[in-house]
Parts: structure tokens; C-alpha cells; sequence
């Protein structure tokens, strides 16, 4: 009896020598929330590789969505459709016709077998002559082609099965989520930062989203579009939780109390100050943002010195020598590029100076940030926190957040 199942191949993750159990399970499991919801059965470790098999319910479409979640998710270097047969030439034979017969139209093959941890009788050569043979035999007005052909039927014999495919692509590669510990992002619904989170979540980071909203002086419009971008980002289980402080009062307070041209920078000092504040409870190890070097007033080396001053952490910026055109191409490949054009007021709209400083000098810095009580400030925001939960396996909640009642109620 054969049966359709996922191949998942990934390389990375093999290189992490005495670690790789680790990475291996953090895979599976990542694997598992991702797909619940779809008509699999299992997700299970074979010898290299992860075996994605399906529910006998499951349609021709369900496998498509099944294939394109999987390839989405970081870690994954490669996926494969397979058919799972038993070691029998007889039945590698009829499957490997039968993903032919299945993959559109062609002129050339060729049949590409491999072994790994098994004891089936025929070696790849043995294989490749013998299975190249019944082809050629039922597929008469077909040829052999070694170099390019259209179609390459992969004859893969692991452990006690052999598995046959045509179709295989490209995962989007890095690293399982939860390998690389956890970071607070800034997250706007602009174009930029959503790019960056998903950068550090495909290097294995648990995400945790931090939104500031210019609520109540603006609508919760932004809220709403963060949160569509993290499912967007996320169907792979990257993002822990979003937070989200109503920050259109503090910054009415901040902007009728400092100078104009400095606003900006008030505003982004408390940001950073108050995800450090975050990230100790939730144990993060660094804050991310989608700066990119010069694109805005406040992305100027100077103003980012002035910022990054506020952080006990390291701040992660994976997109600062991006240009803008890459960084929209990048969000058009993720889709959430049509959602950040959206047109939402945030924070970032409210109280704007006409002219803001791009090159912040740090004394004044410092005088204008004593011209209003920080440390309060941040208290009361703190006490305005909202969270949403999101399905990851790998993200643990801090003490506070478990202690107290998730606010979904606003969010
Ligand atoms: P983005 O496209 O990410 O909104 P941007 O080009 O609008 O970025 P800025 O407004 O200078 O640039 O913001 C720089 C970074 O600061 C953002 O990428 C994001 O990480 C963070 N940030 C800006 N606004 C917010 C917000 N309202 N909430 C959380 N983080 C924010
Ligand atoms: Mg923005």
C-alpha cells in the first residue's frame, strides 16, 4: 500500500552537530501548529528528513495548502510530494509512472535515486537503471534527457520506505523558530517592520510584537491592520504575542512640552525605553526594528545614536542597508505589503513637527528628555498594556502576563 506524505528536507539544522535533536524537534513541533487545522495526521522525525502525513480525507488541495504552509515555514530548505511505497521495485515502478502521468506536460526525464539508512536490495545505479527502464517501456514517446530534463522523479529510499516524487521546491531555509531565543519588535503596520520580524523569525527568533497605537487621539485602525499583518507573517507560529500601548495621550503630553524638532526622537526614546522595560519580563535578549540607514529624518546615524542610548539590549535592525525598493519587493513575496498601504493612522502620524532634527545633538537630547517626567510616563503606560496571544509552541509568557488577565476584550 502506498500513500501521499511531505518530504521535508533541511540543511542548516543537520549542521548543528550535537544540537540538531534540538533543532529537530523544534521543527516537528513548529511544524505541528502550523498545520493545525488541515487534514494531517501525523508529523514525525524519520532518519534526516520530517514526514508530513495526511488524513484519508484529505483533497488534492488540501495537500497544496499543506505543501505551501510547510514551505513557508523557517527551517525548511526543501519540500517534497511524495508517494510512500513499500520496498518493492513493483510498487517504486507504478509510483514513479503514476507522478509522471500527474505533473503536466513533458517531453524529457531522467530518474534520480538515493539511499539513506536503509536495507532495500538495489543500490541507485541498480535503482535508477531498473525504474529508467519501466519508464521508458510505458512512456514510449518519451525520452531520456540526463542533463535538464523536464521532469526528475527522485526514487529516495529511507528506512524501511522508498518515496517518489516529482514535484519539489524550494522552503524559505533558516532556522526552526525557537532556536534563536526570543526579541521584542517594533512594530509598526508600516512597510518596513513587518519585513524585519520575519527576518529574525526565519533565523529561529520567537517574535514578540510591540505596537504602538495613536489611540485615543486616532482610531484603532492600526491595531487592526498589526494584527492582520501577523497572520499574514505567521502562519508558520513565529510571533509569541503582540502588546500594544495606547499612545496618542503620552504623546499629546510629550509634544506640548518639548520643542518641535525634537518630538520624533522624544517619542522613539520612550518606544525604546519602554520595550527594554517588556523585554526584561518577557526574558528577550534584543529589540528589532525595520530601520534602514538614511530612509527617514529619524534613521540618520545621529538620530539612531540618540535612540539607541535608551537600550539595555542589543538592537537588532536587519533591514539598515536595504533600500526601500527591496524592502517593498520583500513584503510583496511575504503579502503584507497591500496591507501596510493601507492607509491607517498611528502613532507615527500624530503630532508631527514640521521640521524635524536629523542631526540630534546628544546634550540637548538630554536636557529636552528631562523637560518631562519619563519614568511616570512609563508607568502609566505600562499600566495601559494589551497583549493577543498567538499559537506558538516554542514562546514561553512571562509571570506578569500569566498572573493577569489577557485584555483581549480591546484587542
Ligand atoms: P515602518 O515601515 O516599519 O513603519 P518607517 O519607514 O515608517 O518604518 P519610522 O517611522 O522611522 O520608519 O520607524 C522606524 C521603526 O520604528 C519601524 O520600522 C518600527 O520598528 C518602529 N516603529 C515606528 N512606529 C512604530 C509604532 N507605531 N509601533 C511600534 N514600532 C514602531
Ligand atoms: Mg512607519
Amino acid at each position: 500500500m502506498s500513500s501521499r506524505v511531505l518530504l521535508v528536507h533541511y540543511h542548516e539544522i543537520g549542521l548543528k552537530g550535537h544540537n540538531r535533536g534540538d533543532f529537530e524537534r523544534r521543527l516537528v513541533q513548529n511544524l505541528r501548529a502550523a498545520l493545525n487545522g488541515l487534514p494531517v495526521l501525523h508529523v514525525d522525525r524519520i532518519s534526516g528528513h520530517i514526514l508530513v502525513r495526511f488524513d484519508e480525507s484529505a483533497s488534492s488541495d488540501d495537500i497544496q495548502k499543506t505543501f505551501e504552509v510547510v514551505q513557508a515555514t523557517p527551517g525548511v530548505a526543501r519540500v517534497s510530494n511524495a508517494t510512500c511505497c513499500q520496498m518493492s521495485l513493483e510498487d517504486v515502478n507504478r509510483a514513479a509512472l503514476d507522478e509522471l502521468l500527474h505533473s503536466g506536460d513533458f517531453e524529457t526525464f531522467k530518474v534520480a535515486a538515493r539511499k539513506s539508512n536503509t536495507t532495500f536490495e538495489y543500490g541507485s545505479l541498480g535503482l535508477n537503471r531498473l525504474v529508467g527502464e519501466y519508464l521508458c517501456e510505458n512512456l514510449p514517446t518519451k525520452r531520456v534527457l540526463m542533463r535538464d530534463p523536464d521532469r526528475t522523479v527522485v526514487v529516495y529510499a529511507i528506512q524501511g520506505f522508498v518515496y517518489v516524487y516529482v514535484q519539489s521546491e524550494l522552503g524559505v531555509g533558516g532556522l526552526p523558530v525557537g532556536s534563536a531565543s526570543k526579541v521584542i519588535s517594533l512594530l509598526s503596520s508600516g512597510i518596513d517592520s513587518p519585513v524585519a520580524s520575519w527576518r529574525m523569525m526565519r533565523r529561529g527568533a520567537v517574535v514578540v510584537g510591540l505596537h504602538f497605537s495613536g489611540r485615543p487621539q486616532t482610531s484603532d485602525a492600526s491595531e487592526w491592520l498589526v494584527q492582520d499583518i501577523i497572520d499574514k507573517l505567521s502562519p508558520t507560529a513565529g510571533f509569541g504575542r503582540l502588546y500594544v500601548v495606547p499612545f496618542g495621550d503620552f504623546q499629546r503630553k510629550i509634544a506640548s512640552l518639548v520643542p518641535d524638532d525634537l518630538r520624533i526622537l522624544m517619542y522613539r526614546r520612550m518606544m525604546f525605553a519602554f520595550a527594554c522595560k517588556l523585554a526584561y519580563y518577557e526574558n528577550a535578549k534584543a529589540l528589532v526594528t525595520g530601520e534602514s540607514l538614511g530612509q527617514v529624518a529619524s534613521q540618520t546615524l545621529e538620530n539612531i545614536l540618540a535612540v539607541d542610548e535608551m537600550s539595555t539590549l542589543p538592537v537588532l535592525r536587519p533591514l539598515i542597508g536595504n533600500d526601500k525598493r527591496e524592502i517593498m519587493q520583500e513584503a510583496r513575496n511575504l503579502g503584507t505589503l497591500e496591507l501596510s498601504t493601507e492607509n491607517a493612522p498611528d502613532c507615527c502620524t500624530l503630532f508631527m513637527p514640521r521640521t524635524p532634527e536629523t542631526h540630534a545633538k546628544l546634550d540637548e537630547i538630554h536636557r529636552v528628555w528631562n523637560l518631562f517626567d519619563h519614568d511616570t510616563m512609563l508607568e502609566e503606560m505600562w499600566d495601559t498594556l494589551e497583549y493577543r496571544s498567538y499559537n506558538c509552541p516554542n514562546y514561553k509568557a512571562p509571570r506578569f502576563a500569566r498572573d493577569t488577565h489577557e485584555c483581549l476584550s480591546k484587542l
